[in-house]
């Protein structure tokens, strides 16, 4: 799968898949999600198309991942999105909340290289992973 292939199919999970899956799970009291809102938090993390510019590797020390020394974020390649979800307006700051998890347990079923931050301490973080990179 080349890149274009790795970003659009990200996108189409992301946006056909998870997230329409998610407002209307937001909508039904007997779901993990009833009451939820959900947010992208892509503010600590620079621009993949700037980043993409400069050539790729990123000295990556982004308090999103807490990463030390360099590194090539899948932010970076446009096939990871950090989602911020809250409850009765109250951002749910617990990655092991049951609205995470309900979460991240269908983004992982939905393609083999979904790969949900939680496993390795990210809860919000919602990838395609690219070989070891999640
Ligand atoms: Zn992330």
């Amino acid at each position: 799968m080349n890149l274009r292939e790795a970003r659009c199919l990200f996108t189409r999970l992301l946006t056909n898949d998870l997230m329409p899956w998610a407002y209307a799970q937001a909508y039904d009291p007997h779901s993990p999600l009833f009451g939820c809102e959900f947010a992208l938090d892509e503010g600590r993390v620079k621009s993949p198309r700037l980043v993409r510019k400069a050539g790729m590797v990123f000295e990556a020390k982004d308090a999103v991942h807490g990463n030390r020394g360099e590194f090539r974020s899948l932010h970076h390649d446009g096939r990871a999105v950090d989602i911020l979800v809250y409850r009765q307006g109250q951002y749910l700051s617990n990655g092991g909340d049951r609205a995470y998890r309900a979460l991240g347990a269908y983004w992982k079923g939905l393609h083999e290289l979904a790969s949900w931050g939680y496993d390795f301490g990210d809860a919000n973080h919602f990838s395609l992973s690219d070989g070891d990179r999640r």
